[in-house]
């Protein structure tokens, strides 16, 4: 398979999950759509602590 350096938009989804602690404050998942695993989230427990929070387990990652 041949590498391809090109940033690809097709790549990724943000997807936006509400939290249960916290109403009206979403995650915005970054999901990698090729494994369907969640890579980031604009939140700070991914962001600050580097764990995967409420919302990249609500959608699935793999460590
Ligand atoms: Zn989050």
């Amino acid at each position: 398979m041949m590498e391809n350096n090109e940033y690809d938009d097709t790549r990724y989804e943000t997807v936006s999950i509400e939290s249960k602690i916290r109403q009206g404050v979403f995650h915005q998942v970054v999901k990698d759509l090729e494994t369907g695993k969640a890579i980031s989230c604009s939140c700070k427990c991914w962001s600050k602590g580097n764990k995967p929070c409420f919302g990249m387990k609500t959608i699935g990652y793999s460590e």
